[in-house]
């Protein structure tokens, strides 16, 4: 193609414009209680990066400023990260809606007995992940047992 042509055709292009942003999807960290072999972050208990309360309130000014109605956080398992019910709280008290990825296991863990209820209490949206719906396939992925406790 000719300099010319090309030229011609990008003025044919269409013009893009933004609209205003719906969701800011949040990874808090990549540490989980699972380690699944298809994971696409890596996460695992071995993982240290966690977002911090800096940056995560550096997340609010963001949506504040763009007045954002819905915040998606994801990890790794977000319930891990230290400030994750700060980040309920604080989406909460502003009116937003929170979804939170969940793998469901977390649940099970010690130390998460009161997360339900809590989710529960702030209208939190599970979106909840498993693998497969067989037995074997989930074991395998996330390891042996986990297919119950999902
Ligand atoms: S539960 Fe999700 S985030 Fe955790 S290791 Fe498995 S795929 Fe990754």
């Amino acid at each position: 193609m000719r300099p010319e042509e090309s030229d011609k055709s990008l003025r044919k292009f269409p013009e893009i414009r933004r609209k205003s942003i719906e969701t800011i999807q949040v990874n808090l960290g990549y540490r989980c209680n699972q380690a699944c072999s298809h994971c696409h972050v890596d996460a695992g208990p071995n993982r240290k990066e966690q977002m911090t309360l800096t940056t995560l309130n550096l997340v609010f000014k963001y949506i504040d400023k763009w007045k954002i109605p819905i915040l998606d956080l994801t990890g790794g398992a977000p319930e891990l990260n230290p400030y994750f019910r700060y980040a309920v709280e604080e989406a909460v008290a502003r009116g937003i809606h929170v979804i939170d990825r969940c793998n469901l296991t977390i649940l099970s863990e010690i130390g998460q007995e009161e997360l339900a209820r809590f989710l529960a209490k702030n209208g939190v949206h599970v979106v909840a992940s498993l693998p497969c719906h067989s037995k074997t396939n989930v074991d395998r992925q996330r390891g042996t047992g986990i297919f119950e406790l999902d």
